[in-house]
Formats: structure tokens, sequence, C-alpha cells
């Protein structure tokens, strides 16, 4: 019944037993084990200490001892053990000042965020549930242990992750749980861009993303972040890729610096602006250069927004395709000739102009002005760019 790529867990628990420690499976793996649902990364608390666990293993690898994990290598698959821990008070509410670390379960599994993740399970498929996880879960409830302004109040990444839990399983925050999110909305400010852009990424990509959008805008916590949060624009949006979701964000809000606020990577900013561009081509009217720049990939997202956002669309997604694949070239790389050659057909000196014939030859080439053959654009060079 412990599903099968467990098996390393499980294997490396016994260890941890054999040795005269408790270990458990913890977190998030608990909670989709019960829910049935996939989950990929295992992690395992124990009341070993980390010296302790090293020298139960002969391969280890040192991630993080000071929070108290340890890597284990077993068989060559790395699985993440953590000493049981308690975290001392909050002063800044995003970190403990102190990690303790303790002997006993029930002490680490009432540090964690909600109850849904506050369950452990044995290697025999016992579970270890102090806080009525289960029952949460069959009421689809987010409920947080103990008392959950003092939580928020501790962690107010925690409001997020309330949100986002609520988004990813189509679940209700707890009436309690929710009421604190609203009396603690503002203090979202003090938890750095980067850990909220990863919690809002989730959010983009979860099955009910229209569920946790409405949640952020009802719980008042989307008036502390920067951009718009409109639920109803993401009613039908449902996308695995947190690019398009990002884009998607940038699109609604008719705003693409919002990814410098939220400390987007350049690759994301470069996805959006692409996105933002083809979609204003698509409106115009796409035409044939723009089918040339644009990726497939590109194209079929911005398509997919002028759904969304109920534009006109008088082409085909099917249309688009075939449109670009009849291009005479895919790429401007395919182009027959280079900047070498323009410089020798040529008396004038090496600038700007180059580039700008190249571009040319390029739209030459894709609108059928021209034959991507080099002599032929050598004629077309001399006839319309370089009378002399
Ligand atoms: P996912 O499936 O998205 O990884 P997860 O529940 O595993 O979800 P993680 O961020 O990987 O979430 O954290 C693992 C576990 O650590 C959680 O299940 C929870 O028990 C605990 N945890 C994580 N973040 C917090 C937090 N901010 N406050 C308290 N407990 C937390
Ligand atoms: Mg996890």
């Amino acid at each position: 019944m412990i599903p099968k790529h467990w098996q390393g867990a499980i294997d490396v628990i016994k260890s941890i037993e054999n040795a005269g420690f408790e270990a458990f499976i913890v977190g998030g793996a608990v909670r989709d084990y019960y829910l049935n649902k996939k989950n990929h990364d295992v992690d395992i608390a124990t009341s070993a200490l980390p010296e302790e666990i090293q020298a139960i293993f002969p391969q280890t690898i040192d991630v993080g001892i000071e929070h108290g994990t340890v890597l284990v290598m077993h068989k060559g698959e790395p699985i993440e053990v953590t000493t049981y821990r308690t975290e001392s008070t909050y002063s800044d509410h995003r970190r403990p000042d102190a990690v303790h670390f303790v002997r006993n379960l029930a002490e680490d599994l009432k540090r964690r965020d909600f109850t849904m993740n506050a369950m452990a399970l044995s290697q025999t498929g016992e579970y270890i549930d102090l806080y009525e996880g289960r029952k949460h879960i069959d009421e689809q409830l987010i409920c947080a242990v103990g008392i959950a302004a003092e939580r928020f109040g501790e962690d107010a990444l925690r409001m997020l992750r309330a949100v986002r839990f609520a988004a990813q399983l189509n679940f209700t925050i707890e009436a309690e749980t929710f009421a604190a999110i609203g009396q603690q909305a503002t203090s979202i400010e003090l938890i750095a861009m980067e850990r909220i852009q990863v919690e809002l990424s989730k959010i983009f990509t979860a099955s009910h993303v229209a569920q946790g959008i409405h949640y952020l805008e009802t719980s008042g916590l989307a008036a502390y972040l920067p951009g718009q949060f409109d639920a109803t624009a993401w009613h039908n949006f449902n996308s695995d890729n947190r690019q398009v979701g990002w884009a998607y964000f940038c699109l609604v809000n008719e705003d693409a610096t919002l990814l410098t606020n939220y400390r987007c990577s350049n690759k994301d900013k470069q996805f959006t602006k692409l996105v933002l561009e083809a979609y204003d081509c698509l409106i115009r009217g796409v035409k044939r250069i723009d089918l040339l720049r644009f990726d497939l990939d590109v194209l079929q997202t911005a398509y997919q927004f002028m759904k969304l956002r109920k534009q006109e669309v008088t082409i085909t997604w099917q249309e688009v395709q075939q449109r670009k694949q009849a291009l005479p070239i895919q790429s401007a790389k395919e182009l027959a000739i280079t900047g070498q050659d323009v410089m020798m057909w040529s008396a004038k000196k090496r600038g700007p102009w180059i580039k700008e014939t190249l571009e040319a030859a390029v739209s030459a080439v894709v609108n059928g002005e021209v034959t991507n053959d080099k002599q032929q654009l050598k004629d077309w060079f001399h006839a319309t760019i370089d009378e002399g």
C-alpha cells in the first residue's frame, strides 16, 4: 500500500530505526498520500541529530546542517532527512530567531503550518495525526495548527501558503484561519518578494487558480501585493507552466514591469515580453514577419490569451500554424546571406546599415519578394538597397 517510489525512503527509515532512533515520513508527502495524489519529494523527520544520521549512512551530503537537514544517498537516490526541530520566537514575522533540535515528534509537528501538513506516517503505514489533519482533509478545509493569528504572526508567508493550497486542492480556508489572514494581511509586505513569487507561481499554475485569486481578493492580501488580482479574469485560465501564468498576470494588468516587482528572472521577462507583443500582433492582424519572429509556443500562448480575453479572433490556430510553416524560411538565421556578403557588395563603410539591410532581406524573403538564394539576394540588394 505504500507507494513503490517510496521504497528508498522506507529503507532509510528502517536503517535509522535499527540504529535506535525514530523516523517518519512527514509534511506534504503524507498529505498527498492521504489525498491519493502523486507527490515526488518525500521528507523524513527523525529524532536523530544530523551527526548521528551521518554516522548511520556511508554516504551523506551536508545540505543544511544548521537547519538539521542531511541528504542521505541511498542507491544513488538523495533522500532528505531532517532532525525534529522547534522554532522559537519570531521577532520579524518571517524567520525563527533560532532552530532547536528536539527528540520528540509532536514538537516538530506543532511548528508546521496547516493540520493537513502536520501529519507523520510510519514505515508500516500508521498515521500520527495529532491535529485532525485527515478530518480536515475530508472536510476539504485548510486549518492552521494551533491559534491561527499566532501562527501567521510567526511567519506571514503562511497566509499566502493557505491561499496556494486552497487553489491547488479546491479547499476552503477554515473560518478562524481566514479571519486571521484578514487581520494580518498587511504583514505580507515583510516577506521577501522571491518567496512570494514562488507561492504566486503555484497559485497561477493551480487547477483552481480563480479560487486562489478570489481568496487573495477577499482575504485582503491582494491589497498588499503589486498588481491587480481579479478572479473573473482567471476563470477559464488553466496552465501548468509558471511562465504562462506570469505572462497572463501581466497581460491582465497591462503591465509587464510587475515581473521586476516580483523579482522574476530575465527569462521570465523575455517570455512575457514576446507573448504580449505577439498578442498585439494577433489583434492587429498577424503579418508574415510576425509569424517568423515568434516561436510557436509564444504564438500559441498569445492565441490562448486572445480567447481568454474574449478578443475577436479572425484566424484559427490551425491557420496560424499553417501560415507559419508555409513561410519560405523558419528563422532569420536561414537567410542565405550574411553581413560579410553585403559588405563586399557595397563600397559603404561598416555601420548600422548592415543590420538594417539583413532585416530588410529577411522581410523581402518572408514576403516572397525575393528567393532565399545568394545570387538573387545580391540582385535584390543592388536593385533596392545599394543602387550605386
Ligand atoms: P509541495 O507539495 O508544494 O511541496 P509541501 O507541503 O511539501 O507542498 P513544502 O514547502 O515543501 O510544502 O514544505 C514541506 C513541509 O514543511 C510542509 O508540509 C509543512 O509541514 C512544513 N512547512 C513548510 N513551510 C512552512 C512554513 N512557512 N511554516 C510552517 N511549516 C512549513
Ligand atoms: Mg514539498
